[in-house]
């Protein structure tokens, strides 16, 4: 294994954070991309303090030429790609239809959507080369599961596209023995709600209480990055061998409760 390399996007935080650690834990080098320099030299901190190897990579998920640069110069500092975490994303602007305006909307579409788009179509020509690998992207319970969050309909439509694109992908990708599946986390204490624009809340929200928490199997607690991190190791290993085109939600069962 200690020659595996991995790319995780949005590596500077939350779950790309976890996710990297625990990539690195199992012995991949890890590329950390992301456009925030300094957390991601926190990550790398982090790892390297484990005894563990990566680099930071400075790219925005938006921008193709950015990405396919950022991936090549992982690449040709480690010799070869076998997984990639396409996790960077952003809440975005979350407002009744008519408020929301078409730059909202296209921002959410172009980070979320195009994004894992960029993230896939600059890593599928080096998994190629190598033989094989897997690609595991962040979706979410919102599209997937569960439709009751406030005016999140831009967010919601990016992660039913996502997940429509890895079960699409999956076939087209199996023939060179790329696994490519889904994570739908429920809600995790992340950084996200920094990058989460909530407007006319009384207009889209439906109220429903449950006095007992949202997340059946905490007790109504949040998840945590670590148990989302775990799940995509699982992906990404050989243990997951026979597993493509799948999402998987780990949400503690809030998505059937919503
Ligand atoms: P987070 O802590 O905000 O992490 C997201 C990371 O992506 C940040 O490091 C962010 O950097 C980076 N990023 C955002 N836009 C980017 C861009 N254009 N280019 C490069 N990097 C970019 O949030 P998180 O909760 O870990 O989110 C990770 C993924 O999980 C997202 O796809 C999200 O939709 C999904 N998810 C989260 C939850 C949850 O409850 N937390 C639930 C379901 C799904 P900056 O902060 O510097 O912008």
């Amino acid at each position: 294994m200690g020659n595996r390399v991995a790319l995780v996007t949005g590596a500077g935080s939350g779950i790309g954070r976890a996710s990297a650690q625990a990539l690195a834990k199992d012995g991949y080098a890890v590329g950390l991309l992301g456009h925030s320099p300094d957390e991601l030299q926190a990550t790398l901190d982090s790892i390297t303090q484990n005894g563990g190897a990566g680099c930071v990579l400075n790219a925005d998920i938006a921008m193709q030429r950015q990405m396919e640069q950022a991936t090549g110069e992982l690449v040709d500092r480690y010799g070869s790609l076998d997984v990639v975490v396409a996790n960077a994303g952003i809440n975005g602007v979350w407002a009744p239809i008519d408020d929301l305006t078409l730059e909202e909307w296209n921002r959410t579409i172009s980070v979320n959507l195009t994004g894992t788009f960029l993230t896939i179509r600059a890593a599928v020509p080096h998994l190629k080369r190598a033989g094989g690998g897997s690609i595991i992207v962040v979706s979410s319970i919102n599209g997937t599961r569960t439709f009751t969050t406030p005016g999140a309909t831009a967010y919601t439509a990016t992660k039913a596209g996502q997940v429509a694109m890895v079960q699409q992908l999956a076939l087209e990708l199996a023939r060179h023995h790329i696994r490519i599946n889904a994570v739908c986390p429920g809600e995790i204490e992340t950084n996200i709600d920094a990058n989460t624009d909530l407007r006319r809340e009384d207009q889209t929200a439906i109220p429903v209480i449950w006095p007992e928490g949202q997340v059946p199997i905490t007790g109504g607690r949040p998840g945590k990055s670590a148990d989302v991190a775990d799940v995509i190791t699982f992906l990404a290993s050989d243990k997951a061998r026979h597993i493509t085109g799948s999402p998987i939600w780990v949400d503690g069962g809030q998505g059937l409760l919503r």
